[in-house]
């Protein structure tokens, strides 16, 4: 029988595109969202891309305990994919509380209603911040590195919902978890129906390109070009949405088939490929025939040297491995950014 996975924060960019692989790989998909950070822009998407106008859409808030009762008890849901949360770094710094009721309760509430329920596999969206700035000795990251103090009430929520999660799977029999710790999920998918969709001028680095690209930014500014990196400017392993995506395809299927070696699991999902700032910027331009109108500025405050992963934990364990170039994932962020011109 096909099992059922649900995906909160579903209409979102990342939870999109992973409803599009998981009907892909058979599963029926429930999406839930409260459209607090997206519109109905990507949910149309996926029903355009997997051919599917049936899939079942619950308007709603996880902080809502009562709407997620309501959610498991009228769908049987076999396992939960948790993206429904705020991500913007530097408002959760100015609204520290915001962030932590909605991240954290709306989780628990997912939690409790599974523990009520007998029980969930639960995958949840975590993210590289907790490895916080490893010291260049330590780099790659590996899952055994050490978390080190969040420097901000976001990452500080990933942080709590990775231990939450860990103490529920040791308390509560029959939660499984598995924790997927992203690093930097740039691109869009290949159709250019789904991609990501920031709010106001956007905070990360490939939205801000695509949007200099369009015109709609006058220029970008690269923060920091003296950075004790071989170019200045900082590393990171920037990660295809789709080849993200599929790794959560890789973590239900694991959950769902018994195939966990611990109730409790944690895998990085990045490529192990460091690249700086500055050589994604000329790969977008080389890729995509265009002149990007960049300059150098200061570097910005909190940011990170360098970071990638050692992926192999998930290679050898999900089965699952980066596949997209840099250059594929650079040129469907450009063909997005047009596509959202257009339309
Ligand atoms: N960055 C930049 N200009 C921008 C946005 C980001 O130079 O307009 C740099 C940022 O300093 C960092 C990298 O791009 O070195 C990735 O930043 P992003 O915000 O995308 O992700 P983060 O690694 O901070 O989570």
């Amino acid at each position: 029988m096909k099992k059922t996975v649900l995906v909160s924060g579903g209409a979102g960019f990342i939870g999109s595109h992973v409803t599009v692989e998981l009907i892909g790989a058979g599963y029926d998909v429930v999406v839930a969202d409260n459209f607090s950070n997206c519109d109905l822009t990507c949910f149309e998407g996926v029903k355009t891309i997997t051919g599917r106008k049936d899939i079942p859409f619950v308007e709603m808030d996880f902080c809502d305990k009562t709407a997620v009762r309501k959610l498991f008890a009228d769908h049987a849901i076999d396992a939960v994919i948790h993206f429904a949360a705020y991500k913007a770094v530097g408002e959760s710094v100015s609204e520290p509380l915001m962030y932590y009721q909605n991240n954290l309760v709306s989780f628990m509430n997912v939690l409790e209603v599974a523990r009520e329920r007998g029980g969930c596999n639960v995958l949840f969206s975590s993210s590289a911040t907790v490895y916080g700035e490893p010291s260049p000795d330590r780099l790659p990251v590996t899952e055994q590195s050490e978390r080190q103090p969040a420097t901000s009430p976001y990452g500080n929520t990933k942080q709590i919902s990775e231990d939450v999660l860990r103490d529920c799977v040791k308390a509560y029999p029959g939660i499984k978890g598995i924790a997927l710790r992203y690093f930097n999920p740039i691109g869009a998918h290949p159709s250019a129906l789904i991609g990501e969709l920031p709010r106001g001028v956007p905070n990360n680095l490939v939205p801000f390109i695509t949007q200099t690209a369009s015109g709609k930014r006058a220029c970008l500014s690269i923060f920091g070009n003296d950075y004790p990196t071989p170019d200045g400017t900082c590393l990171r392993d920037y990660i295809d949405i789709v080849d993200l995506a599929k790794a959560h395809v890789c973590a239900v299927a694991r959950m769902l088939d018994g195939k966990m070696k611990q109730e409790y699991e944690i895998f990085n999902i990045g490529t192990g490929r460091p690249l700086s700032v500055y050589e994604l910027v000329t790969a977008f331009e080389k890729v995509n025939k265009l002149k990007l109108n960049y300059k150098f500025a200061p570097r910005r405050a909190g940011d990170v040297t360098a970071i990638w992963c050692d992926p192999t934990l998930a290679n050898e364990e999900l089965g699952w491995k980066a596949e997209r170039t840099v250059e594929e994932t650079l040129e469907a962020a450009w063909k997005w950014e047009k596509h959202l011109i257009e339309k």
